[in-house]
């Protein structure tokens, strides 16, 4: 999960490294009054979980609370590479002498952590990595031994950074690496940090990424779940603790194991081709248990997304037995049908493996008129493309 600036900085200033003084406004009115509070010049800032605000005109200096308000007035509603504005972060202005860069981040090709540091930091930082990689210092950070003050400062040295700063960027790094260990971040970065006209050297700017399998060891990360911005069948799925990602085509998608449910969206994007270019609506594992409460909440968050128009139910029977997720079937469409769920979309299963055919049987005998089997993933594919787009209205 990628957090706003702001979150970024909270997190930051808890663990001791400096951020200038600032609040978030959702509405110009409050983007003035919190430069009153400020008061002097202050700098309005885009909330939007991309980069190159600043070149995109999301980043600008406000002399008192009339100019911050209209500048706010100017960038809520804005749009920065698809990203709408929300929000703004009102800040008290820094006087600029310098910017450098500093990032930590998960090295997954060498299964470490790197640190990135330079003297050239700010908005043209992509150009001096693309043309001039020697003006960037990438180091290897061991896990094991993390950082402390004479690594980081040897760093900070080999940055180029001056001997001024080098006592402030010392405890800096060794702060941004205890972000990155304490809240379970694959990355931090600091892009400018700067040095101000009084010789003090603050984050201007935060990037962080968490590590979303580590959120359970974080409650008080879930502040940061922008609940607004997920969509609502992701958002009811993550509440099951179902792996459920949304797409935009009409085939719904259930099966077990990620790898047979991708190559299920493949196949029926293939078989899509042949009916006006019919695709899957979803990713949906149920994972191996499979229980008949997995496959009723599986079937009732595909079900209820309005633009699938058929469901593919696409299991490979394991350790747990084909019969077992045919029963799963059968009680989860009476337990959505005693829950007053009125579902009309034609479902199609295909059952292998593990006691496929005691499987089979179960369905058959359930007679259910909206669930029909088929023998192979291609048929089964075919099917529900067809069925999808027989639902169109207007449709082939
Ligand atoms: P980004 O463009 O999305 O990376 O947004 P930044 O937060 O890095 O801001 C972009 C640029 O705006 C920085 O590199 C600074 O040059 C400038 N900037 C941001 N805050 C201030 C400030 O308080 N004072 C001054 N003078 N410039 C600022
Ligand atoms: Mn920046």
């Amino acid at each position: 999960m990628d957090l706003f600036e702001h979150e970024a900085k909270e997190l930051f200033a808890l663990h001791g490294v400096p951020v200038p003084v600032g609040r978030v406004a959702t509405t110009s009115a409050e983007a003035a009054s919190i430069a009153a509070e400020l008061g002097g010049r202050v700098v309005v800032k885009a909330q939007v979980k991309t980069g190159g605000r600043g070149k995109a005109g999301g980043v600008k200096l406000a002399d008192g609370p009339d100019e911050a308000r209209a500048l706010a007035d100017q960038i809520l509603g804005m749009d920065i590479k698809g990203h709408t504005v929300h929000k703004v972060l009102v800040e008290q202005a820094s006087a600029i002498a310098e910017e450098y860069y500093v990032s930590f981040l998960l090295d997954r090709a060498n299964r470490n952590y790197l640190l990135i540091a330079s003297e050239e930091g700010g908005m043209e930082i992509e150009e001096v990595a693309a043309q001039r990689p020697e003006a960037l210092v990438r180091v290897p950070v061991s896990v094991l031994h993390g950082v402390d003050d004479a690594f980081a400062r040897h760093i900070a040295e080999e940055a180029n950074l001056p001997a001024s700063v080098l006592d402030q960027t010392t405890d800096i790094l060794r702060k941004l690496w205890e972000v990155l260990v304490g809240e379970d971040a694959t990355l931090v970065e600091v892009n400018p940090l700067i040095l101000t006209a009084e010789g003090r050297v603050v984050a201007l700017d935060g990037k962080v990424t968490l590590d979303d399998n580590a959120r359970f060891r974080h409650p008080a990360h879930a502040q940061f779940v922008d609940v607004a911005a997920a969509d609502p069948l992701e958002r009811s799925a993550r509440e099951k603790h179902l792996n459920y990602v949304k797409l935009e085509g009409e085939v719904g998608v259930i099966g077990n194991g990620a790898g047979l449910v991708m190559s299920t969206l493949d196949v029926v994007a293939g078989a899509g081709e042949a009916f006006g270019g019919i695709r899957p609506a979803n990713f949906l594992d149920i994972g191996g248990g499979a229980s008949a409460q997995v496959m009723a909440d599986g079937l009732h968050i595909v079900l209820s997304d309005p633009s699938v128009r058929s469901v593919l139910v696409n299991v490979f029977g394991g350790i747990t037995a084909c019969d077992a997720v045919a029963a799963g079937i059968v009680s989860a469409m009476e337990m959505l049908h005693a829950q007053g769920e009125r579902f009309d979309k034609p479902i199609v299963v295909r059952l292998d493996g593990n006691n496929a055919e005691e499987g089979r049987r179960i369905l058959v005998e359930a007679e259910h008129d909206l669930i029909e089997m088929s023998p192979t993933m291609d048929e089964a594919a075919k099917r529900a493309a067809e069925l999808a787009a027989a639902a169109i209205p207007g449709g082939a």
